[in-house]
């Protein structure tokens, strides 16, 4: 694994600097961004290529999000130190080690089974502490629930009804909703047993939520 130098760091205040221009006000998440190493999560052959603002393939034809989408949707996560967090879509495990800088109860769960094994040795390798699951992230980790945040990580065509129920009252889910080519980024809280109040941001393109929740239903 490559190491962090000097000129990555460089690097990545830049890329926080550009975040903070297009938006993202939230300081905790800018410094969390400072401190995760993007280019660690990167195949070599795009390793360069790591502090631009930009998604990137990680194979299996998956993407690591662009920084200001994980930047958007960790922001609007609105994270305590004490939550405990659900991530549907680990990935490269980026997002999960941004997660981890801001509380350390972070549960993620990844559908396809190479990247799984792939991200468990790197997290593994770097001492990320997050609880990782391979398995249909739409029907969410019922055996871990209530979780106070739960975060989706690719493009749903409805708001999976499981995730609902595994947010614990005052909890939000964070999950991008729409049709295959755009989705509305929504913030769903549970505001009681029964009650979800739903607000609607800015529209996003993400690889597809597969899953009996997700597109596969
Ligand atoms: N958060 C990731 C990162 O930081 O690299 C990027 C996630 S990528 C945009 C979306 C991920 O969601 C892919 O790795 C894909 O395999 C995964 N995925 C799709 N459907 C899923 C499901 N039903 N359950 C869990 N993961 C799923």
């Amino acid at each position: 694994m490559d190491s962090d130098s000097y000129r990555h760091r460089g690097q990545r205040r830049a890329l926080a600097a550009e975040l903070r221009r297009k938006g993202i006000h939230d300081e905790q998440v800018l410094t969390a961004m400072l401190a995760v190493p993007r280019h660690q999560f990167f195949d070599p052959a795009f390793q360069a290529h790591a502090y631009q603002d930009k998604a990137f393939p990680i194979g299996e034809g998956q993407t690591i999000s662009q920084p200001y989408t994980v930047a958007y949707q960790t922001q609007l996560l609105r994270l305590a130190p004490t939550d405990r967090v659900l991530e549907i879509g680990t990935g490269s495990g980026y997002q999960c080690c941004v997660l981890l800088q801001l509380t350390s109860q972070v549960f993620s769960i990844e559908y396809n089974q190479v990247l799984f094994e792939r991200t468990r040795r790197r997290l593994a390798t770097m001492h990320q502490p997050a609880h990782l699951f391979c398995g249909d992230g739409s029907l969410g980790l019922p055996a871990h629930a209530p979780f106070d945040k739960i975060l989706v990580t690719a493009g749903s065509p409805t708001i999976p009804r499981p995730l609902l129920r595994q947010l614990r009252v005052g909890g939000a889910l964070v999950i991008p909703v729409g049709d295959a080519q755009s989705q509305r980024m929504l913030r769903v809280v549970r505001e009681s047993e029964e009650e979800f109040v739903r607000e609607e941001f800015e529209t996003f393109r993400f690889v597809p939520l597969l899953g009996r929740a997700g597109w596969e239903g």
